[in-house]
């Protein structure tokens, strides 16, 4: 980061270099940033690409936990974290200064801290005498950063260091000894690492075996949230008795757990079906009381103080019941099931059947299925296949088209492969989806995992999960190449939707009760399928949010043009990127698309996070997260849209996954889309290799994860893959979908614990 401010010699700029940030941009390695100093001092000519914009400007705090993910995506080594917080330590001293002290030292008086002060300089703009601070020493007086993940339910924010009051503060000759570190400390309280603690949080009861009657309300909601029921229940409002509701509700559930721990195993069937009933019966209590909250012009006048509260209070107690019920605290499950890899694409297709062992393997080497907390199902429960035949899809998809596919399907013989099942809009013959007989049974078994996932997540069975199914969803509308599309995109029916769909549901129609749902879809296409789905017209149980590749420039128009009115423009040309301008603006406050040119780079990405989906996911306060998760933005991918590393996949799925512990308990669902960098492999030749021309010289090149795939392809299994593609495809030896699958499961499993 680099703060300036002009100084007196015209056309200059005087440039404080906050090392390691600003070298790696330009030249130096990482070793380097190590070493280099923290602080140097330049005055270089101006220019506008000096100065650039501090990325938390506006804010009063510096949140630490922010800082951490940010650091992530800068690419540097865990070494250089220290000097990489305090360099913004020190910028967002400076910002501070710049923005509170000169401003309001220029207007209230006309003397200011820097004209008056005994060691002024000069009377430039921006004070020398604050560039020679000990810089060091003010910061060895704050709290070491520390790399282990901070409790993300207090959010470890730190004020700034108070430059200006430094200044005043300071007496020569004495500034640079110990009276600097005491004008800091009280200018700031010496209180770096602060909560808001004029609302305390309830602390839960610590175990059950002192006894059923220490469980009280009182450990669960905040004295202000109790006075405030109770007064409700003196109104008139609706027949409002949530005060008696939640009472009942914690009293049962410190009857409940001591009887579900007599029980013989946590495994035991008795056991999940009590308490899935139990906890949803939690969340019903929570909607049904932030719908009562709502209609009281009282609450919604505390800026809705009592609302969250509401819902903090009732996670509370949904914790309580779900890390007392004898089940493993943090549990991972991954789902899947061998019946999708018979929906087989034409050759020259991308979305091989292959994906699917391949990301197993991921899973497998990330540690599924070794551990009683980590395990992986291999089948889809019959009932939920039924149950997405028989009320989702219908709701997701219109019975036209989805009798269109399964009609196509059906019209194929066995041993059909590659067939066109959806055409392209123009009917030229370019329909990039294909199938086979059974490729609409490997769709609603996908979308059936996503249901069996939804309800294990929010049953209380796992914290999170992850569906490895084909064929991908987000593209797959309510009609056939939605929001004008030119095709559908490898996409039959739309598991991520459908799981929104079920989990918002109500418990009387099958559902699961929920309010509200965000999909953040990390694809590097727009999922222009799901946003059809979900959020058509403004739904406030949906909250879209898309990463991905594309704009308004990239796809050839003006953005004055278009302005909520992308509909009207056709869309039907191949020169954008798919699926298209449906991700280029957001129509309503339900969507939220960010498209990102046309290569997703970490730093976009990071920013994108912190900047936007963190503060709209928080505000929004889902009951679930579920994660499109494609891979295709990975640096490798033949695709050529994305810029991540695979490394860049686990730090977005922490930052998802530690929103959901802020908001819900940590729930999270994960659906396989896109991703498609696997190197060619033909098992039936024993080959999986780099190319010979490349190969037989690069030794070193060939990859580990190839080399593991090998033993793991079924049998039956056959890889075409044209030859340019199997060029293209080498250097995922090197690093590919493998790994960036295996860093998003490490992720989930290891962010997936209730309680910190
Ligand atoms: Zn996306
Ligand atoms: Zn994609």
């Amino acid at each position: 980061q680099a703060a300036g401010k002009r100084s007196t010699s015209k056309g200059k700029v005087k440039v404080v270099f906050f090392l390691p940030y600003w070298n790696d941009g330009a030249s130096g390695t990482k070793q380097a940033n190590r070493k280099a100093p923290l602080l140097e001092l330049d005055s270089v000519d101006a220019s506008s690409d000096m100065i650039k914009e501090y990325p938390f400007s506006g804010q009063q705090t510096l949140n630490l936990n922010t800082l951490q993910t940010q650091f992530k995506f800068t690419g540097l080594s865990a070494k250089c974290y220290e000097k990489f917080v305090q360099s913004h330590r020190l910028a967002f001293a400076f910002y501070n200064y710049a923005r509170n002290d000169l401003a309001s030292e220029d207007t209230l008086s006309g003397t200011t801290t820097r004209d008056s002060h005994p060691l002024h300089r000069h009377a430039a703009r921006f004070p020398d005498v604050l560039l020679h601070l000990p810089f060091s020493f003010l910061l060895d007086n704050l709290p070491p950063p520390s790399d282990t993940p901070i409790a993300s339910e207090v959010d470890a924010e730190e004020p700034p260091i108070q430059l200006g009051n430094i200044l005043k503060c300071m007496k020569p000759p004495l500034c640079f000894s110990d009276d600097v570190g005491k004008g800091k400390s009280h200018s700031s309280n010496g209180n770096h690492r602060t909560q808001d603690s004029s609302v305390a949080s309830p602390s839960l009861p610590a175990t059950l075996e002192a006894g059923a009657s220490d469980v009280s309300i009182e450990n669960f909601a905040q004295e202000k949230l109790i006075a405030e029921l109770s007064r409700l229940q003196d109104t008139e409002i609706a027949s409002a008795n949530l005060n008696q509701d939640l009472i009942r509700l914690i009293s049962r559930s410190a009857k409940l757990l001591p009887s579900i721990q007599t029980l013989s195993t946590a495994e035991d069937p008795k056991v999940h079906s009590i308490l899935r009933s139990f906890l949803l019966e939690i969340i019903r209590t929570k909607a049904y009381g932030e719908d009562i909250l709502m209609s009281d012009q009282r609450f919604l006048n505390e800026g809705n103080m009592l609302l969250k509260e509401w819902r903090k209070c009732c996670e509370r107690l949904y914790k309580f019941v779900s890390i007392n019920s004898g089940q493993v605290n943090g549990k991972t499950i991954v789902l899947t099931d061998h019946r999708c890899n018979l929906h087989v694409t034409k050759y020259d297709c991308v979305e091989r059947a292959v994906r699917l062992p391949a990301a197993l393997k991921a899973c497998r080497n990330a540690g599924a299925g070794t551990l009683s907390s980590f395990p992986l199902i291999d089948r889809v429960e019959q009932s939920y296949i039924e149950l997405a035949e028989k009320k989702v899809i219908e709701r997701a998809h219109t019975s036209k088209y989805v009798r269109k596919i399964k009609e196509r399907c059906a019209a194929l013989r066995d041993t059909d492969k590659g067939a066109e099942l959806t055409e392209d809009s123009d009917g030229g013959g370019n329909g990039d989806t294909t199938g086979t007989r059974f490729s609409f049974q490997a769709a609603l078994i996908g979308v059936a995992a996503a249901l069996q996932a939804a309800d294990l997540v929010v049953g209380g069975r796992c914290t999170n999960a992850l569906c490895v199914t084909r064929p991908p969803g987000h593209h797959a509308g309510r009609v056939m190449h939605a929001m004008d599309a030119v095709s559908n995109g490898f996409c039959l029916l739309n598991p991520a939707a459908c799981a929104a769909i079920y989990a918002t549901m109500s418990s009387a129609e099958g559902g699961l009760g929920l309010k509200r749902v965000c999909i953040i879809d990390f694809d590097v296409h727009h999922g222009n399928g799901t946003q059809d789905i979900l959020c058509n017209t403004f739904d406030p149980r949906f909250f879209y949010i898309s990463l991905h590749a594309g704009g308004a420039q990239i796809n050839g128009y003006e953005t004055e043009d278009s302005e909520n009115d992308f509909r009207s423009f056709s869309s039907k040309n191949q020169d954008g990127i798919f699926p298209g301008r449906s991700g280029d603006v957001s129509p309503h406050a339900g969507v939220l698309n960010i498209p990102l040119g046309d290569k997703v780079t970490p730093h976009d990405v990071a920013s994108a996070l912190l900047k936007k989906i963190e503060p709209a996911v928080a505000d929004y306060y889902p009951d679930l997260i579920i994660l499109s998760a494609g891979f295709d933005a990975h640096k490798h991918d033949p695709l050529g849209l994305g810029g991540l590393d695979a490394e860049h996949f686990g730090s977005l799925t922490e930052v998802a996954c530690n929103l959901a512990r802020r908001c819900c308990n940590g729930r999270v669902i994960s659906v396989l889309e896109g991703g498609y960098g696997i190197p060619c492999c033909r098992p039936q030749k024993g080959l999986f290799l780099p190319s010979p021309a490349k190969g037989l010289n690069s030794q070193p090149s060939v990859g580990r994860t190839a080399a593991i795939l090998d033993l793991d392809l079924p049998e039956e299994m056959d890889d075409q893959v044209t030859p340019g593609m199997q060029k293209k495809l080498e250097r995922c030896h090197q690093e590919g979908f493998i790994d960036c699958v295996q860093q998003h499961v490490r992720a989930l499993k290891n962010n997936n614990r209730r309680s910190n």
